[in-house]
Formats: C-alpha cells, structure tokens, sequence
C-alpha cells in the first residue's frame, strides 16, 4: 500500500533503527518509545491488523511471535520479563493500519492497560 506508514519503513523509504530484517519481517525501534527497550516487529506485506488475518496467515502469525520473542531475548528481557501487544482498531488504540507487535520491556509495567 503505497501511502502506508511502515511500507515505507519496510520498503527502506523512510529511515528507521532497525533491530532484525528477514525476507518476510523487518523490527525497528518505536520512535516515541513507551519503555526503555520499545521495538515494532512488521511483516513486510501488507495486513491492516489483527481482524485481517485468515487461516493462510496461520505460518506468518507463528513466525511473527518466534522472531518477536528471539528479539526480546537478544535485547536481554528475559530475566526481567517484558510484554508483547497488538494494538487492533479504534478501541485498541492502533495509530498506524499496518499490523504491528511491540515488544515492551526495561521497566515494570502496568496492568491492567489505560
Ligand atoms: P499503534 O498505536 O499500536 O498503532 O502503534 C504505532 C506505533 O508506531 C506507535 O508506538 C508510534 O510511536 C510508532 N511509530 C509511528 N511512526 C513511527 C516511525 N516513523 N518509526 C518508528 N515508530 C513509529
């Protein structure tokens, strides 16, 4: 989708900081970061969100979260814990309709969300 956000990103077209990149995923730093280690991870395609998903997605949901959790792992969270969300529509607080985890960790968090 031309006009999106993280296209852009995974296309190369706009700069980020970017943490891993495979021919399928691309993880970058969030640029207004909500802890101390803040990181997006991204399918290079295009699905607006989570209710985008369909069963042919089933291999790239799985990939997604393995490589979400072999970054946190990388980034040292494991002993402290972090937290993976998916922000989906309007009252899911998701800003940017390309579908995205964060990776949040570096501090307690709290529970339950805002
Ligand atoms: P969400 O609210 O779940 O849709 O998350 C969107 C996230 O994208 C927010 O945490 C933003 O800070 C982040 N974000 C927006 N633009 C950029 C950018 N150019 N580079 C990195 N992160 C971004």
């Amino acid at each position: 989708m031309s006009d999106c956000l993280f296209c852009k990103i995974a296309a190369g077209e706009i700069p980020c900081t970017e943490v891993f990149s495979n021919e399928k995923f691309i993880a970058f730093r969030d640029i207004a970061p909500q802890a101390p280690t803040h990181i997006l991870v991204i399918p290079r395609s295009h699905i607006a969100g989570l209710s985008d998903f369909t069963d042919a997605d089933q291999v790239l949901a799985g990939e997604l979260m393995t490589i979400a959790v072999k970054i946190a792992a990388k980034e040292g969270l494991v002993p402290t814990g972090y937290r993976f969300v998916i922000n989906n529509g309007v009252d899911g607080g998701q800003t940017v309709s390309h579908l995205h985890l964060h990776i949040l960790g570096g501090r307690a968090l709290a529970w339950p969300p805002g």
